[in-house]
């Protein structure tokens, strides 16, 4: 995959701005620079990380492009790990385009996307899940993505592993070291420590690995259906959480016929809210097909937002509806600044509904009270253990997670074949597997087809 001629390519979004980038990369990159630059001073421009002030002159007409702001960056100490020339042009997509064509004429191949980052890692600037973080920096829509990333940015992930790395390495020594020198079994003292060790490596990985269950959320959003009576406000507590009057609201049971979907943001993670059509027994053919959706909707839902109008007493249709919604779900008594009839342990006449009081909130979708209550309690329903540590290192990627998860079912393999006092060839196979698997996560084991999947998810200039 790794080639060593000179890339270019526009850094920056097409558009217009104050600012344009372009960037090269490579051996040729200082030369190829110089070729199409006038300096007012006329000096050399290899003095490294120096900003300086040039004309991008067309070589064969003598015509002055643009005023320009270019920095070398020497390698290694570069992005790329290469010789890197950044040309700050004016942001006109126009002449951008001119001084990439200017570039590739003098020998320069525009890059592929992905490949600067791909250059750094392939030089070994940052490790694979540190080239993943960059990516997600750049795609992060909300605050809490951006700085979930850019704690991968600083290799975080690797940190954490390189501890739990060596310490395989180690039992794997101990074993070949006992496979080639000595003729018995290992001892039970011996085979214990290293059982003991091994434990505490899988505990590590367990306690990363269980990560993905919040962190597949802040990459990827989730989905949240609201759902409830008709009438009970649910349009109304739809627009106030993606803060718009994106649905219809009226007093008149029954208009939301089918599903609407909006994305926005709950605490900074992404979500696709859905604002369903009201449950009930109804004979009218479209709107049947629409609580059909609904119930759909509601299977697919990471979380169910279930709506109640806790001005009513409780109907049997919204105990009927509560028995029907998952146990991810969280029920909010809207019109709380109406008299309330409901109380929060959802009581019928037979008593105490559903023992489920963490999952009550009280909210008003015409006043905006209690909104706060409720995007806390959607987060921690999402984090679950997750939100103490929201600092912590959290897995994101579904790709990261099964290279842990597959190391963890090797690591246990391992230790069942050890306690069973099994050839120590045959454990270590199981150990150097596991071992390979964390490799994956930061790059060393993987096959060109499988980086070259993750790289052309970047976008070209990075
Ligand atoms: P949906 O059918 O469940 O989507 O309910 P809507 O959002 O269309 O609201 C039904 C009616 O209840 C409308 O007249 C709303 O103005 C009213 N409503 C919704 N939320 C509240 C609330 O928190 N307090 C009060 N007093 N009225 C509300």
């Amino acid at each position: 995959m790794y080639s060593d001629d000179t890339i270019a390519a526009i850094s920056t979004p097409p558009g217009r701005g104050g600012i344009g980038v372009l960037r090269l990369s490579g051996p040729a990159a200082l030369q190829i620079a110089t070729s199409i630059s006038r300096s007012e001073s006329g000096g050399p421009l290899n003095k490294a990380n120096l900003a300086r002030f040039e004309k991008v002159t067309d070589p064969a007409t003598g015509e002055i492009v643009d005023e320009v702001i270019l920095t070398y960056f020497k390698t290694p100490h570069s992005y790329t790990g290469e010789d890197v020339v950044e040309i700050s042009c004016h942001g006109s997509p126009i002449i951008l385009e001119r001084v990439l064509r200017m570039v590739l004429d003098r020998g320069a191949r525009i890059a592929e996307p992905g490949e600067f980052t791909f250059r750094a890692f392939f030089n070994k600037r940052i490790d694979l899940a540190q080239a993943q973080a960059v990516r997600d920096v750049i795609n992060a829509q909300t605050q809490y993505q951006a700085r979930v990333a850019a704690k991968q940015l600083g290799g975080e992930l690797s940190a954490r592993l390189t501890p739990l790395k060596d310490t395989l390495v180690e039992i794997i020594v101990h074993l070949e070291s006992s496979v080639e020198f000595v003729e018995d079994d290992i001892s039970p003292e011996v085979a214990s420590t290293l059982l003991v060790k091994l434990s505490d490596v899988t505990e590590a990985l367990i306690e990363i690995a269980d990560s993905f269950s919040f962190g597949r959320y802040v990459k990827e959003g989730f989905d949240l259906a609201i759902v409830g009576r008709p009438n009970v406000g649910k349009s109304s507590v739809f627009n106030r959480l993606i803060g718009s009057d994106r649905a219809i609201v009226t007093e008149l049971p029954g208009t939301t016929r089918d599903a609407l979907y909006e994305s926005t943001s709950i605490s900074g993670v992404p979500v696709r809210l859905i604002d369903t059509a009201g449950i009930r027994e109804t004979i009218d053919r479209v709107e049947s097909i629409g609580i059909t959706r609904s119930r759909a909707a509601i299977a697919d839902a990471d979380i169910s937002l279930v709506i109640l109008d806790a001005s009513l007493p409780l109907h049997r249709e919204d105990l009927e509806l509560l028995d029907s919604v998952p146990e991810t779900r969280i029920i909010a008594l809207n019109k709380s600044d109406l008299p309330n009839l409901i109380d929060e342990r959802l009581c019928d006449d037979t008593g105490t509904h559903s023992g489920q009081l963490d999952s009550v909130v009280r909210i008003s979708a015409l006043t905006g009270s209690g909104f706060e209550g409720l995007t806390t309690r959607i987060f921690e329903r999402l984090s679950g253990d997750a939100a103490a540590e929201r600092d912590d290192i959290m897995l994101t990627d579904a790709r990261q997670h099964a290279a842990v998860r597959k190391a963890i079912g090797q690591l246990s393999d391992a230790r069942g074949l050890l306690e069973q006092r099994e050839l120590e060839e045959i454990v270590l196979l199981k150990l150097r597997g596991a071992l390979a698997s964390l490799g994956e996560l930061t790059g060393e084991t993987l096959n060109d087809d499988i980086l070259g999947q993750i790289f052309s998810t970047f976008c070209i200039g990075k």
